[in-house]
């Protein structure tokens, strides 16, 4: 089934380099002598790398990472290329994209042709009307490729908020550099951390040739 497929990775690699969002938990990944085998010690945050957030990062009582159904994660997916907006993606940019309901939805930015060497404040966000667009929508799933959906330092947390209060996940810090505007199927599963507000996925595309 799987022999044509390919397999595209989105996921930032993990390791001591690794970019993180600030006052966010670094990467510490450290080797540690166990006697005959090796092990490492990992340190990070819930939001590291590429990861899902769950509605409980914003929403009080909201759903922790382990109660989203794995459903979300898994399916069909369309990634759109906004590689043309300059410094936010809104509403504007979204309408003639012909988004549907139940769609997963990841947005290629110029960030992803910046690259993830180092943080950097003026990345590319998804505006509060944007947000609340798709939302309205009611996609399954929004993806964007930087550590955050919201921008930097603005007191409106519409773009998390729009989609999380309704359940719907965001993945973050997806590397789309090498994936164009095109429908694949998403593998997204989260960490099964219990209890928490978000949690590091190892993110694909898959894609059959035509
Ligand atoms: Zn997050």
């Amino acid at each position: 089934m799987f022999d044509h497929i390919e397999i595209i990775d989105i996921s930032l690699p993990l390791n001591n380099k690794t970019i993180f969002y600030p006052n966010n938990p670094p990467i510490k990944i450290e080797k540690i002598n166990s006697g005959s085998s090796v092990i490492s010690k990992i340190e990070m945050g819930s939001h590291s790398g590429t990861h899902i957030d769950a509605p409980s990062h914003v929403i009080d009582s909201g759903l922790n990472i382990d109660q989203l159904p794995l459903a979300d994660f898994i399916g069909p997916c369309r990634v759109l290329d906004l590689t043309n907006c300059d410094k936010f993606v809104s509403k504007e940019n979204l309408i003639n994209k012909n988004i549907q309901p139940n769609e997963r939805i990841l947005l290629k930015t110029k960030n992803s042709i910046h690259g993830f060497e180092k943080f950097y404040d003026d990345f590319i966000y998804l505006t509060p009307d944007g947000a609340e667009y798709l939302a309205d929508l009611s996609i399954k799933l929004i993806g964007i490729d930087y550590l955050s959906i919201k921008q930097k330092g603005s007191t409106d947390t519409t773009a998390h908020t729009a989609f999380l209060s309704k359940n719907i996940p965001i993945i973050e810090g997806l590397d789309l550099s090498k994936v164009l505007e095109d429908e694949y199927t998403l593998i997204a599963t989260p960490l099964k951390f219990t209890g928490i507000d978000g949690a590091p996925a190892r993110v694909v595309l898959l894609k059959s040739p035509n």
